[in-house]
């Protein structure tokens, strides 16, 4: 079976993207799927509160290699300042002055390359970890967590992605927003599923993601969250674009009271699960429609 990959995100926080990921991947657990869920909104995962039963079966640290500068042998000829895209290195010709500002190096080694003398040599800086958490019938939930005081989190992404490279069903969360991390865990997914409310701010930013995703050639579909509590705009927008609207969720008091107890809705309501039984359903439809083409 070759691998197929499904990212649910949202353009701002607060959407409602881990209830549908969560949800999702827990409604598919016995239904034979060799399947991973990728918590890759490393700045803050929080999927493991919902999915507990998972077993902790290992802890993997991730690093990135942090250039050192050797002062007794460098020139201060200033090539690796100009070879750093991210202002990550601080110089000055005169009064001679360099440093490596350890908080914007993305680790690309560029500098070392740069520097014909010798005099830059690299050591490892811990960014994050990433745990996976493995269910009796095999499935996972890999978590990419970055440390305190990092500020990059596309290394952690990418390696937890990587970490569900052997399952046939990978679903990612995403981090918020349409930034770097974003783009970093949608870049090789097969469909995105986008999560949004019927409010103003909802619509707009659904469709910065739209345009991002059009402008990737990545196929996506809609989840309108509490949909019941805002205008018909969102909905219009989708039907304009002819963009597929995947499921609706009213406003539900049980669904609020279980969000914040930790409990999963489709442990709870056999209607809930064979709604997002349905959702995967559609996610598949859409995304063979589109493949066709
Ligand atoms: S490793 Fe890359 S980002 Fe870091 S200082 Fe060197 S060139 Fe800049
Ligand atoms: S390239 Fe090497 S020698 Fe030149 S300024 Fe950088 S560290 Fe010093």
């Amino acid at each position: 079976m070759t691998r197929t990959t499904i990212a649910i995100a949202s353009g701002k926080g607060g959407t409602g993207k881990t209830f549908i990921s969560t949800n999702l991947f827990n409604s598919l657990q016995n239904s034979g799927l060799n399947m991973a869920l990728v918590d890759c909104d490393a700045e803050a995962p929080n999927d493991r509160e919902f999915l507990r039963e998972g077993v902790l079966q290992s802890t993997q640290a991730v690093t990135q290699k942090i250039p050192v500068i050797d002062k007794s042998k460098c020139t201060y000829c200033g090539k690796c300042d100009e070879y750093c895209n991210f202002n990550a290195i601080f110089f000055l010709e005169e009064p001679q002055t360099i440093e490596v500002l350890e908080e914007l190096c993305h680790g690309c080694g560029a500098c070392s390359v740069a520097c014909e003398y010798g005099a830059i040599t690299e050591k490892d800086d811990l960014l994050g970890k990433i745990n996976r958490y493995k269910f009796p019938n095999g499935n996972e939930l890999i978590e990419g967590k970055m440390e305190v005081g990092v500020h990059v989190s596309i290394q952690i992404i990418k390696e937890s992605i990587k970490a569900a490279e052997n399952f046939d069903l990978v679903l990612l969360d995403s981090p918020p927003g349409t930034g770097c991390p974003f783009i970093q865990t949608v870049y090789k997914a097969d469909y995105v599923v986008l999560v949004t409310e019927p409010t103003p701010f909802g619509l707009s930013d659904l469709k910065q993601s739209v345009e991002i995703l059009r402008e990737m050639d990545i196929p996506c579909g809609v989840i309108i969250n509490r949909a019941d509590l805002g205008t018909d705009e969102a909905l219009n927008y989708l039907k304009q674009e002819n963009i597929p609207l995947l499921m609706s969720v009213p406003f539900d008091r049980e669904i609020a009271v279980a969000y914040s107890k930790g409990e999963m809705i489709t442990n709870l309501s056999s209607e809930w699960r064979e709604k997002f039984s349905q959702l995967y359903r559609c996610i598949k439809e859409d995304f063979q429609k589109v493949k066709t083409k």
